[in-house]
């Protein structure tokens, strides 16, 4: 039995990262990312894995974004035991990162089955619940940057710093195989050079097959140095103050909320910036600067650590204090969730603010097409928000100065000491038109077109040795289309029968006035259940924890 790759997620998009390798000793999982974005995306999220879970023997997690780490408790609960391998920090990150994505798909939940009910639809269930999240936590095992493991016998591992977020690494992956090791690097996330609290990526080894993100192969962007991005910010938070009113800046809670407060703590040690009250309104990106804070080590800042570990912010945990500081009418500086002004606390601070002439919102990430806060950037008079129409008369401003990703030059620059030994090299993590820029550079670069390659979702390659290389041969056999034309007009899948199944189970049983029959329709489906159960689970190998 040969090796083969599999790419399940982030193949033409950015989300959904997923890639998973079968080898003559076990199937590894690179990643198990949640689909965002589109709901013609975002519906793979409900769908059975094109795999078997149970099947797999281990997965390794590039970094605690959601869109790398978010289907993991799904994962778990579809039959997956092994371990699942990371960095520390990923793990502590993931501790509040996931319970916390479950809890938000319950909310979801809920408000669509209110909606449902009233329709006399079918109810849906969560893809899993703030409780299937934390039990997945038990099958993370932490491991150190730079350090072999072994996954799986006869597959051996390690993690390299990705210069991404806190944790964030590249995973270099060695089969033991015929006529020689097969040497495969998957990029996860690259970082860009001179990132905030981030050192620049480690350098990847020589490889024969890489898995390279794109996100912006087809950018160049303009760099700001630390100092030039840190006075950027001063100027623009100065004149918001001066302007009288409060400023709101969206922030997501990993990596954007500990950026923003380092320089804003440095802003003020420095007295760049007039004296102004901090909040940040966010529990989980409070949870996870304390995360950043136990691993301050891994951290990178002049004069050795981040500024944020003295600075002086203050944390709001309750929705009453939040609403207490809505009432706060000038010098207040309020960082919140979500970082595109879809969901959360910063919403009812964007509904207080927004229509005061002398209140500030600063932008300081991406705003992803239709969110309320690209809606709100592009210069709308009037948004609407928790359903009413609100008019836009505060100052709106900008920075596009941090960034957690490589761009073209960056990615290419990274990928050159692999290129020798490369058989092939597939884009990922990409829109289109950025997997062709990059294509492009690679090509400029000596990397040549024949040697890259764009993969579809869930696309196999063979990996093959010839003329004393390895490279990826797209398989034989073309998969099974997860998405068709019917996915986004009639998104009905097992989760829904799921849900009517329990209802009807319900209904059943309170229908019956006879507890001897209630429980003879218990039992009747127990047996069903074991016996799908007996069939389903051959006795595993090893790999338990
Ligand atoms: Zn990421």
């Amino acid at each position: 039995m040969s090796v083969a790759l599999h790419v399940h997620g982030a193949a033409g998009t950015v989300t959904g990262s997923c890639q998973r390798l079968v080898t003559p000793h076990g199937e590894l999982l690179v990643d198990c990312g949640m689909f965002q974005g589109p709901k013609s995306l975002r519906v793979l999220n409900y769908r059975q894995f094109p795999f078997a879970a149970s099947r797999i023997d281990a997965v390794v997690l590039t970094h605690a974004h959601i869109d790398h780490t978010g289907l993991f408790p799904k994962l778990a609960l579809a039959g997956f035991r092994g371990k699942a391998w990371t960095t520390e920090p990923t793990r502590d990150l993931l501790h509040w990162l996931l319970p916390d994505a479950g809890a938000i798909q319950e909310n979801d939940v809920d408000r669509l089955n209110k909606r449902n009910r009233r329709r006399a639809e079918p109810l849906v269930a969560p893809i899993y619940t703030r409780v299937d999240a934390e039990a997945s936590l038990a099958l993370l095992a932490a491991t150190r940057y730079e350090s072999w493991f072994e996954p799986i016998a006869g597959v051996r591992a390690r993690l390299h710093n990705a210069g991404h977020i806190l944790g964030s690494a590249f995973v270099e992956i060695e089969v033991d195989a015929r006529p020689q090791p097969v040497r495969l690097i998957f990029s996860g996330d690259v970082g860009p050079r001179e990132k905030a609290l981030q050192p620049d990526p480690t350098l990847p080894t020589p490889c024969d097959v890489l898995l390279l993100e794109s996100t912006y192969g087809n950018r160049s962007r303009a760099r700001l140095n630390d100092g030039d991005r840190r006075a950027l910010l001063g100027r623009l938070l100065s004149e918001g103050l001066r302007a009288g009113g409060n400023i709101i800046v969206p922030v997501f809670a990993v990596e954007r909320t500990q950026e923003i407060l380092d320089d804003i703590a440095r802003l003020k040690h420095d007295g760049d910036l007039p004296p102004a009250l901090v909040y940040l309104d966010s529990p989980l990106a409070g949870r996870a600067t304390e995360v950043f804070r136990r691993h301050a080590h891994a951290l990178e800042g002049p004069g050795g650590g981040p500024s944020f570990l003295t600075g002086d912010f203050r944390l709001v945990e309750t929705v009453e204090q939040s609403k207490a500081i809505g009432r706060i009418h000038g010098g207040a500086i309020i960082l919140a969730g979500s970082g595109m002004c879809d969901a959360g606390r910063v919403k009812y601070h964007l509904k207080d603010h927004l229509w005061r002439p002398d209140s500030t919102v600063l932008f300081v990430g991406y705003q992803a097409p239709g969110t309320l806060g690209a809606l709100i950037r592009s210069g709308l008079p009037s948004v609407r928000i928790h359903g009413e129409e609100i008019n836009v008369k505060a100052r709106i401003r900008v920075i596009d100065a941090y960034s957690g990703h490589a761009d073209r030059d960056e990615l290419v620059d990274w990928a050159r000491p692999t290129f020798d030994r490369l058989g092939t090299a597939l884009l990922v993590h990409g829109e289109p038109d950025a997997r062709t820029g990059l294509a492009d550079a690679l090509d400029a670069a000596g990397l040549e077109h024949g040697r890259v390659v764009s993969p579809d979702l869930d696309q196999a390659f063979d990996l093959d040795f010839r003329d004393g290389r390895w490279v990826a041969i797209p398989a034989a056999t073309a998969a099974v289309p997860r998405l068709t034309a019917d996915d986004a007009t009639a998104p009905r899948d097992w989760h829904n029968d799921y849900a009517q199944l329990l209802l009807d189970l319900r209904n059943a049983l309170q229908e019956t006035t006879d507890d001897r029959e209630r429980r003879s329709l218990l039992a009747e489906a127990r047996r069903v259940i074991d016996a799908h159960r007996h069939a389903a689970r051959p006795p595993r190998r090893s790999h338990r924890i």
